[in-house]
């Protein structure tokens, strides 16, 4: 099964909670943070919001996903999480991954791969490997072009910052997105 091609059932519905979660991520681009997004849905209704913020930070932890579960865990019993969904910009990371499947989070939506640190096929499948925890079913494409885009407009962001160019000078925003079915050059989280 092609991840990022699945079929996934009343899609609007699910379509417009991950607009809320690029909100987040471009709220994080606008914080210098690496634009990752995310909500966690439950009954139909936002239960946190989470954005990357590990630079603000320096807690290389924070990921928008733990920033969201610390919200939820703060007023909730973590058993919530059980009929709650995940609505991620970019696929989780394996730390977030593991993390997710030990709360048994019902389902995973995300937009892009993240083919350096991706917990759900990006590079490892934590969420439905051979494990003590039940695996949860996960469905990523979702606005898929947006959530690559924000990350490539962070990237020139950053390098237009750099107080020296370096070898990534003149960097341009490229435009052009490849279909699922070819190996994409994708962006990499983190330098
Ligand atoms: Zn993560």
């Amino acid at each position: 099964m092609n991840v990022l091609n699945c079929e996934i059932e009343n899609r609007p519905y699910h379509e417009a909670f991950m607009r809320e979660a690029i909100d987040m991520a471009e709220l994080a681009l606008k914080s210098d943070e690496t634009p990752v997004g995310c909500v966690f849905v439950r009954d139909g209704k936002v239960l946190a919001r989470g954005m990357n913020g590990t630079n603000i930070s320096m807690n290389g932890t924070r990921h928008a996903e733990f920033v969201a579960l610390s919200q939820i865990l703060a007023e909730h019993p973590p058993s919530v999480l059980q009929d709650t969904d995940l609505y991620v910009t970019v696929e989780p990371c394996i730390m977030c991954a593991s993390t997710l499947r030990q709360f048994r989070i019902r389902a995973v939506y995300f937009g892009c791969l993240n083919d350096r640190f991706g917990g759900c096929g990006g590079v490892m499948r934590v969420c439905d490997d051979p494990s003590v925890d039940p695996p949860y079913p996960i469905y990523g494409g979702i606005y898929r072009e947006e959530a690559i885009m924000l990350l490539r407009r962070f990237y020139v962001q950053e390098n237009e910052k750099a107080p020296e160019p370096k070898q990534k000078k003149n960097r341009e925003l490229k435009t052009e997105i490849l279909p699922v079915t070819v190996q994409i050059p994708s962006p990499q989280l983190g330098e």
